[in-house]
This record gives structure tokens, C-alpha cells and sequence, in this order.
């Protein structure tokens, strides 16, 4: 379901740099990446994902380019039902 979890790039099946294994698993964070330092904008918001050391716990983050396309794709569907849901209602009190 999550293509994205395997690792995409050589670069990042690369040793652990703590203990220099290669046993790995892959997940996500419940966390966005937003560049820049401004609280309020969450332009260029990219998802997280996380390879975790088997050996010795360690976590190494990347962003997920493939996972943030499909996020924003699910998020312009559900804007354009909740808009036309709004226009519904609007057409139908009158
Ligand atoms: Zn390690």
C-alpha cells in the first residue's frame, strides 16, 4: 500500500553510521517537513519517512517526494467534494 516505504535511492540503503550495519526496516513519521522558518506557512510541506537500524535502534529520516505527491492529490479531492458539498446546500436553501 506504501510503495514508497522500500528506500528509492542507493543513498539511502547506505550503513547505518553508528554501528555500520545494513539490516534496516522502513516507516514514517507522524511529521511533516516544512522548509524555512516561518510558523505559519506550510508551503512546500513534505512528508517524512524513517529507515530504522535493526542493530542498534538508530532512526535516519528523509523526505518522501512519492507519498507527498499522493497526500496532496487526496487533499485536492477532498477540497473539490467539500466544495461542491457547499454548493449543494447553498442551491438547495433557496
Ligand atoms: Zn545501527
Amino acid at each position: 500500500m506504501y510503495p514508497t516505504d522500500a528506500p528509492t535511492n542507493e543513498l539511502q540503503q547506505s550503513k547505518c553510521p553508528v554501528c555500520g550495519s545494513q539490516d534496516f526496516e522502513w516507516g514514517r513519521l507522524q511529521a511533516y517537513y516544512v522548509p524555512g522558518t516561518s510558523l505559519w506557512s506550510a508551503k512546500g510541506r513534505q512528508m517524512v519517512k524513517a529507515r530504522r537500524c535493526l542493530r542498534c535502534n538508530n532512526l535516519l529520516q528523509f523526505t518522501d517526494t512519492a507519498r507527498t505527491a499522493q497526500f496532496n492529490r487526496i487533499v485536492i479531492v477532498i477540497v473539490a467534494i467539500s466544495l461542491l458539498i457547499s454548493l449543494s446546500v447553498v442551491v438547495l436553501s433557496f
